[in-house]
């Protein structure tokens, strides 16, 4: 668990540094797919990641961070997706979106479990504000997700996503 402020920031960069990778490249993808709609979505939600890295990283200031393994913060894929995003090009965009959606709820319950757990007041603070920041990303996405076509050929059973519960 993270106990350290400076593990915990560690982590909230290279969560928010992964994210807005992933979003440029899902971005690239929906533009390729003649998608520029969806494309659009994407290069926004890269940039709001961008921007909240900046301000993490200006709170980080002269701080050393740990380094973490990449699997402590790299997102996670469906089995139908490859390990890179890149390479499907026939991704709709409700598949997009819903790897996209499945993160970003990742990312709000770490920031979550965090909040709950930390004893340092601060690491409590910023995890509660960051968890609230994913919140308002999934809520954006589920505005999308509610008009996308559901390809269900491509993704077999389309479960509904997880509600935030919490
Ligand atoms: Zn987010």
């Amino acid at each position: 668990m993270t106990d350290s402020l400076p593990e915990f920031l560690a982590h909230s960069l290279a969560l928010e540094h992964e994210a807005a990778e992933r979003y440029r490249e899902l971005a690239d993808i929906m533009e390729n797919n003649l998608n520029p709609e969806v494309g659009a979505v994407f290069r926004d939600m890269a940039r709001f990641s961008g921007r909240h890295h900046h301000e993490i990283k200006a709170r980080v200031g002269a701080m050393v961070l740990p380094e973490l393994k990449s699997w402590q913060y790299r997102w996670a894929t469906p089995p139908e997706a490859t390990d890179s995003l890149d390479i499907d090009f026939f991704m709709q965009p409700y598949n997009a979106l819903r790897i996209a959606r499945d993160n970003e709820l990742r990312g709000y319950k770490y920031y979550r479990q965090i909040a709950r757990e930390a004893a340092d007041p601060e690491i409590k603070r910023l995890a509660e504000e960051f968890a609230q920041e994913e919140r308002g990303h999934i809520a954006a996405l589920d505005k999308w997700l509610a008009q996308a076509h559901r390809p269900s050929e491509t993704w077999e059973k389309d479960p509904e996503p997880v509600e935030v519960t919490d």
